[in-house]
């Protein structure tokens, strides 16, 4: 049973502007061909937030992988080169699916690539965010990707839930919700513990939260946990709320907003 969460509820009357970021796994098969199902759902819930006023960025994966299905690729490439050559053919695939089906809505989308030097550089980053602003006045949905075509692995951001929260602070978004493929943070390993629990608020990020999420620095806990983590630390930092949701169904995001209680909510430092 899915209660209503009264802090939630209470945080959510002062959010305007969200960032949703969505995994390469929740918009691609394994094959790099896209999820049609999961974009046309996400696309639409996007855009009825967008229709109730929200102001709404898409931080979204999968470049590299739709690439990979256009040239046919069996496993993820392993050079530099190739991977970049892979996101830049993926990354017009995905943005010429989003442009398609967000049209239908009637929504205007703008495509932003970063690098880590735009949320770095204090000049660049103003940039950025003027960019953002202007597009979000203009009613636009940016749609955003690290730049993966010229960043090489030394100097990059390297996943998109920490490219995301950066991106929550240059919009000044109050909401950074992550679509994963699990349902949340769970308080052990659901794969080895069939009583696995979810985690539905966390008031601060201790240790014990870090070890639940497979240990610092680590990325193979559940889901890919540590640099959701991480984001969460970034966004809460700036006091912007964060939520962990299954990307599976689109309409958890409604749910989200509407305060029930589903995933983990990451409670902002205030
Ligand atoms: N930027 C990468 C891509 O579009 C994804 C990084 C990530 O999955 O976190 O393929």
């Amino acid at each position: 049973m899915n209660n209503l969460n009264d802090e939630r509820l209470k945080y959510l009357e002062k959010v305007k502007t969200i960032v949703v970021k969505v995994g390469s796994s929740t918009l691609t098969y394994n094959n790099g061909l896209l999820n049609l199902n999961h974009i046309e759902g996400l696309v639409r819930q996007l855009s009825d937030l967008h229709n109730m006023g929200y102001n709404v960025v898409l931080v979204s994966s999968g470049a590299i992988g739709a690439g990979m299905g256009k040239l046919g690729l069996q496993e993820r490439p392993k050079t530099i080169p190739e991977k970049q050559a892979a996101a830049a053919v993926g990354q017009g695939i995905l943005m010429h699916m989003y442009e398609k089906v967000f049209s239908e809505y009637g929504k205007t989308v703008g495509q932003i690539l970063l690098t880590k030097e735009d949320m770095t550089d204090d000049i660049r980053k103003n940039n950025a965010h003027n960019t953002f602003s202007s597009l979000l006045e203009q009613r636009v949905i940016p749609i955003i990707n690290e730049n993966d075509a010229v960043v090489v692995d030394e100097i990059k951001v390297g996943d998109n839930d920490t490219l995301s929260a950066y991106v929550a602070q240059l919009v000044n978004a109050e909401l950074l919700i992550l679509m994963s493929d699990i349902d949340g943070l769970y308080n052990c390993d659901p794969r080895k513990n069939s009583d696995a629990k979810i985690i539905s608020f966390i008031e601060e990020i201790t240790e014990e939260i870090v070890a639940c999420a497979g240990g610092a620095g680590s990325n193979l806990g559940t889901g890919g946990m540590a640099t959701k983590i991480n984001a969460a630390k970034i966004a809460t930092a700036s006091g912007i709320s964060m939520v962990i949701i299954n990307g599976e169904n689109s309409k958890n995001l409604r749910d989200i907003l509407n305060g029930i209680n589903i995933g983990t909510w990451f409670k902002a430092n205030l």
